[in-house]
């Protein structure tokens, strides 16, 4: 019979956010076991996943920290402005760093690069083991500690699992945890396009009644990332466009703020909903990233959310291991669900609002959203708000309120 193999923590699912944790906990002098059953090389090859996001900058220091910013620093393009509009005649708000100094709102990257150095990074580092493909057959978490048998017969032991197998987390629902969630009729249209005229490292976002269009600048010429949100029954159509007309349908919607459009990317369609968690910890278990929580991309934060919760389940981890005590010790998980609770539950609450806000249709709702453009414009703790809240600075809240004139 084979050897049972031990680790620290066995996560399930390398995606951005497993990955960013296995590297954390191995910082930290900690030993991982990965398990993800999809095959390496797709997960790599360039139609995978056609998305790129908005690394705002408290991830971004984060993964600097973790020995990834010379490989990664080069390939992100600095959002230095964002531009929300209502339509392309609307009221518009600017959000700019206010102070030299301040550095960019956040960093773009494509996901697929951003997998790459993340998959090679813990590829090198010796102690995560990267088992990709491989399957967990059989999961047993008792008060002894976890034990995962693969589908090929390995058997694997740690007193923690970590599941980061994404929105449908499949540990998740056996464990019981339940999930709220809600669909939003929506889905989002995603890929690049090449423009005539500079970006200028400004992020545009422009909202219309069926959906947020959001132009991302990225690095290497005149180019940006789509993520254009639409009727459900809208997207199909759309995406079987042939390219010209489709860049044309683009670029009507951009009011042709960065020029002509041309399609350079095939178009992927995601379905848009909210889930989250009702609980994010169980016996010698702990979600993170999409399996905990997933919002509607219309502010660029779900992985951010995800980086957030692998730095707090490192630390505590970390620190735990430093004084002795069990990984799976309850106390150490219920710090984690108390350290992330009001993180997750204030943005994937300010998220839903924005996007039913902006989702609203008719004069009454344009002239509400109109007038909330021009208050955030004035009013400077609101709009020091929103910016730390796109650096993904924690705390912005307890600032805001103290900011706010009673
Ligand atoms: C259109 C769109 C645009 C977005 N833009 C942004 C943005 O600009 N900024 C931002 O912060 N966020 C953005 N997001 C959100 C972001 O993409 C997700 O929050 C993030 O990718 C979640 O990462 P994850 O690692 O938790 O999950 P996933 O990326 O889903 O990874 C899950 C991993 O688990 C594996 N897996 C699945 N089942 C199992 C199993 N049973 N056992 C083991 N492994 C398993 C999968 O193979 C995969 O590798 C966007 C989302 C969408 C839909």
């Amino acid at each position: 019979m084979a050897e049972t193999q031990r680790s620290d923590v066995i996560v399930l699912g390398a995606g951005l956010v497993g990955m960013t944790l296995a590297l954390a906990l191995e910082a930290g002098g900690l030993s991982v076991a990965m398990i993800d059953p999809a095959d390496p090389a797709a997960q790599l090859a360039a139609g995978f996943d056609g998305r790129a996001s908005a690394v705002s900058s408290s991830s971004w220091r984060m993964l600097e920290a973790l020995g990834l910013g010379s490989s990664l620093g080069w390939q992100g393009d600095p959002i230095e402005r964002i531009r929300v509009a209502e339509g392309t005649s609307g009221g518009a708000l600017s959000f700019v760093p206010d102070l030299e100094g301040d550095g960019p709102l956040g960093l773009m990257f494509e996901n697929r690069l951003l997998r790459t150095v993340l998959r090679e990074a813990c590829e090198a580092r010796s102690g995560i083991r990267l088992l990709m493909p491989a399957r967990a057959a059989d999961v047993a978490r008792d008060a002894a500690g976890v034990h995962v048998t693969l589908a090929d017969g390995r058997s694997l032991t740690a007193p923690l699992l970590v599941a980061a197998e994404g929105r449908n987390s499949p540990m998740r629902e056996a464990a019981g945890i339940k999930v709220a969630r809600w669909r939003y009729d929506h889905s989002a249209i995603v890929t690049m396009l090449d423009h005539d005229k500079p970006h200028g490292n400004v992020a545009h976002e422009i909202f219309y009644p069926a959906g947020p269009f959001a132009l991302l600048p990225l690095k290497g010429g005149h180019r940006s990332a789509l993520v254009w949100s639409m009727k459900a029954e809208d997207a199909p159509a759309m995406v079987t466009l042939n390219a010209r007309a489709f860049a044309a349908e683009a670029e009507k919607r951009s009011g042709g703020i960065v020029g002509t459009l041309t399609l350079t990317a095939p178009r992927s369609t995601y379905p848009l909903g909210f889930h989250h968690a009702a609980q994010i910890i169980a016996e010698r278990l702990a979600l993170i990233g999409d399996a905990a929580h997933g919002i509607h991309p219309i502010a660029g934060q779900g992985l951010n959310l995800g980086f957030r919760d692998a730095a707090a389940l490192a630390e505590v981890l970390i620190e735990g291991a430093r004084s002795g005590l069990d990984l799976g010790d309850p106390q150490l998980l219920a710090r984690y669900q108390r350290w992330r609770s009001l993180d997750t539950l204030m943005v994937a609450g300010a998220t839903d609002g924005l996007t039913r806000l902006f989702g609203v249709s008719g004069r009454a709702a344009t002239a509400v959203r109109r007038f909330g453009l021009g208050v955030v414009e004035r009013v400077s703790p609101l709009k020091a708000f929103f910016m730390a809240e796109a650096r993904g600075e924690s705390g912005a809240l307890p600032r805001l309120l103290k900011g706010l004139p009673v």
